[in-house]
């Protein structure tokens, strides 16, 4: 479902992504873990073309990201085509994002209704649906203020859902989170990850890596490092960069 091939990714003259592979099968959930400022962010801002990229290429869906190739040249995607490729992707942020003034179940709805012109009707329905998928359901006409972090990050991750994406993104959604909020999160996560939705996890959840993920990927300096099984990279990691992240969280 993606395919990222050679990506190369600079700020001015930072280089941050220095030629990321990285192909993932429907349905796989594959966890990025990696030192802060190793370029996970930007690897899935890229994804969703949030930030261009100066080499390689990123597919989704069959899809290369952001451009097209016109008379044996690349051209870059108006706005509308990138808007028409994101609607493939859904993400969570480590800060939820909701919009104050909207109610749940208004957050829920506005992208399937102010943008892919879904009815009113069939966009709540759905987005009922989703709540319950949640845990939410007796929150939707709640303001995002009346909820927790941990019910809002749930929310969220409605609000990603509601455009019925065929890759879900997510960057630390529970970094931001108190510590007895972290769990609720992580559970509608893994069920997500059960019911087999496609899953890039930037995470700093150890466990959640290792119990949910199909894949982890650990990232340092812009490059992969070592990917493999969770029990393989988190068990028994061969690089000495991934033994030395791994051992801060023993
Ligand atoms: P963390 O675990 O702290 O979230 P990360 O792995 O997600 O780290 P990135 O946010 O991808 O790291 O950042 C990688 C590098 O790119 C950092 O050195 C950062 O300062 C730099 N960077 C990120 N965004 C920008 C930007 N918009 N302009 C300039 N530099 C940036
Ligand atoms: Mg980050």
């Amino acid at each position: 479902l993606v395919q990222a091939r050679n990506v190369h990714k600079s700020f001015d003259q930072l280089e941050v992504l220095k030629g990321i592979d990285l192909d993932i099968m429907p349905g796989e959930v594959v966890a990025v873990l990696g030192p802060s400022g190793s370029g996970k962010s930007t690897f899935l801002r890229c994804i969703n073309h949030l930030e261009d990229i100066q080499q390689g290429y990123i597919e989704v869906d069959g899809e290369q990201i952001g451009y097209r190739v016109k008379n044996d040249r690349l051209e870059k995607l108006s706005q509308n085509g990138i808007a028409r490729q994101r609607r493939k992707i859904g993400m969570v942020f480590q800060q939820f994002n909701l919009y104050p003034h909207m109610t749940v179940l208004q957050n829920i709805i506005e992208a399937p209704v102010g943008v892919h012109r879904e009815s009113r009707k069939d966009a709540i329905e759905n987005a009922k649906r989703l709540l319950e998928r949640v845990g939410l359901s007796e929150k939707a006409n709640a303001y995002p203020r009346q909820l927790s972090g941990g019910q809002q990050q749930r929310v969220a991750i409605a609000r990603a859902l509601a455009i019925k994406p065929k890759l879900m993104l997510f960057d630390e959604p529970t970094s931001a989170l108190d510590p007895e909020l972290v769990g609720e999160v992580l559970a509608t996560m893994r069920d997500l990850a059960k019911q087999g939705l496609t899953m890039i996890v930037v995470t700093h959840e150890i466990s959640f890596a290792r119990e949910a993920a199909d894949r982890v990927v650990f990232m340092d300096g812009g490059v992969i490092v070592e990917q493999g099984k969770p029990q393989d990279v988190i068990g028994n990691p061969q690089h000495p960069r991934t033994q030395a992240f791994l051992s801060r969280f023993l």
